[in-house]
């Protein structure tokens, strides 16, 4: 296999573990492809258990003296540095994840909102101000709260699909509120985080805020959850793993960001030409591969047909193809063996009684964007999460059945629901099993700073997003003063 794909630029890298403002080499080291030709790209250092305990002490003997105006000017720093070199950035995601230049540069203006709005939100003060004489036993006090930093370290674990934006999600906030965060990126996808560390030394951090171990998740993973330094344990993953990891934290915060089959509801009163696209581009953008992709198109039966004809038009129009080519609008799934897994959901799914009504193809770590259609609540490909370019059609009559169906989930992350009904709009907001309802929008959408995050097998209810984010990283401390 050559180890020199065609993308223009592309040198060969070999990565270390970033440990207290060093780039360390190891002798045992693990690979990375990129997904659409199968070329090694990369050789990463694999981190011995040793080296992340010695990444969590390094972090837990550094206090951070930093000012607001410090770590603002931090993050608004390396905001600035990505964006100069947004097109590289957005080069290294695709090489690293298969998925497509339209998808990584999108990601990337995600990464820089991420940081200016973690560098405003350190700005902001988050004192609040209670009087005490507000009742007869009261007293001339006031009590005043303020955030500080946690005492100890934050080990963070975060997945493949957005090997950038999920890591600056971690680390942003962390940096706002003057915290110290050992990482471990995605083995599948390590590169970005590697890059976004070596941005922050450059905007200023000091490298004890923030260090990389990368590795053997079996191996390092639960080294870095176990260690007595680390106080909040932050994971974004797969539900099977982020509730081993939730179980090992123990008496430790944890916040846990997991899977999801999120549903896109369209009533019988929605704008279907327009509800078609948005739904096909909640199930395909970035590979199928977000954990709020739209999973299940739950359709009012009256207007099923109409739609899905639609919906089959729509991806018709995708481009599938080089990851590389500006042109291309699904890039590859994250390896050849999740496109083969997508595949057999699909065809399970088929041979059970679901019509194929477009797509279903796969090559290499490609796979089709794919419209299923008369697909039952109970079949596979709709009660676990495929994560890949997959649509599936689940028609239904009244909107009760709708919300049954939509809350007979396992996963209860976001939900998209169609209608022009305001009343229709506030019933599914009510009784939907779900952390965010969007009207008129996919599941997916939001803005970085907004609360996110699912509840059921979806999370624990703890949200992210930058300013939920911030709260979860500090401990509120109280304290009065007499006051006249
Ligand atoms: P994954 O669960 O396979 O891996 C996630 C991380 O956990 C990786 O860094 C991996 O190396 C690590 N890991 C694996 N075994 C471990 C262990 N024993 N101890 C500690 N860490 C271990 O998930 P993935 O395939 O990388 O990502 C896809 C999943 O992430 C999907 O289910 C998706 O829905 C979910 N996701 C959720 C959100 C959210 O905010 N809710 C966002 C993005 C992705």
């Amino acid at each position: 296999m050559s180890a020199a794909p065609e993308s223009a630029s592309w040198r060969y890298r070999h990565e270390g573990l970033r440990i207290g403002g060093e780039t360390l080499n190891r002798d045992r080291t693990f690979a990375v492809h990129h997904p659409h030709t199968g070329d090694r790209v990369a050789t990463v250092a694999m981190a011995t258990a040793d080296d992340v305990r010695h990444a969590v002490l390094v972090a837990e003997r550094f206090r951070s003296r930093l000012s607001r105006h410090d770590r603002y000017t931090i993050l608004m720093r390396a905001r600035e540095l990505i964006d100069s070199r947004r097109e590289e950035w957005a080069r290294l995601i695709t090489m690293e994840s298969g998925l497509c230049l339209k998808d990584t540069d999108y990601e990337v203006g995600r990464a820089c909102d991420v940081l200016m709005f973690a560098a405003n939100q350190a700005l902001v003060d988050d004192g609040e101000i209670y009087s005490c004489d507000l009742t007869p036993h009261g007293r001339a006090r006031k009590v005043f709260t303020t955030r500080e930093p946690l005492l100890g370290v934050i080990g963070a674990i975060t997945p493949f699909n957005h090997p950038l934006n999920q890591v600056v999600h971690k680390v942003a906030p962390a940096v706002a509120t003057n915290n110290r965060l050992v990482l471990k990126p995605s083995e599948k996808t390590p590169l970005a985080a590697l890059a976004f560390a070596d941005t922050l030394y450059e905007a200023g951090l000091p490298p004890p805020m923030f260090q990389v171990v990368t590795g053997d998740p079996a191996e390092i993973g639960p080294v870095l959850i176990g260690d007595p330094h680390v106080e909040l344990v932050t994971f974004t993953g797969g539900t099977e793993v982020g509730k081993r990891v939730a179980a090992s934290a123990g008496y430790r915060r944890t916040v846990v960001e997991l899977g999801g089959t999120d549903p896109a509801i369209v009533l019988d009163d929605a704008d279907l030409a327009e509800t078609a696209r948005l739904v096909l581009l909640g199930a395909c953008k970035n590979s199928g591969q977000r954990c709020t992709a739209v999973k299940r198109v739950l359709v009012q039966a009256g207007v099923a047909d109409e739609f899905v004809a639609l919906l089959t038009e729509q991806a018709r129009q995708l481009r599938t193809g080089d990851p590389f080519d500006s042109q291309t609008d699904i890039g590859t799934v994250i390896d050849e063996q999740a496109a083969r897994r997508i595949g057999a959901a699909v065809d399970d799914a088929v041979r059970a009684g679901a019509v194929l009504r477009h797509g279903g193809v796969r090559s290499g770590a490609h796979y089709a964007p794919t419209v299923l259609d008369h697909v039952v609540p109970t079949m596979a490909v709709v009660t676990e999460e495929v994560f890949g370019p997959v649509a599936p059609v689940v028609r239904f009559t009244t909107d009760e059945e709708a919300v049954q169906i939509a809350n007979s989930s396992r996963y209860a992350l976001s939900a998209g629901v169609f209608t022009k009904g305001l009343d229709r709009a506030l019933r599914f907001v009510n009784e939907l099993h779900a952390g965010t309802v969007n009207i008129g929008e996919v599941p997916g959408y939001r803005i970085e700073s907004t609360p996110f995050g699912g509840i059921k097998d979806s999370g624990l209810g703890y949200k992210e997003g930058v300013v939920e984010t911030m709260k979860a990283y500090t401990n509120v401390k109280t304290f009065s003063l007499p006051w006249q």
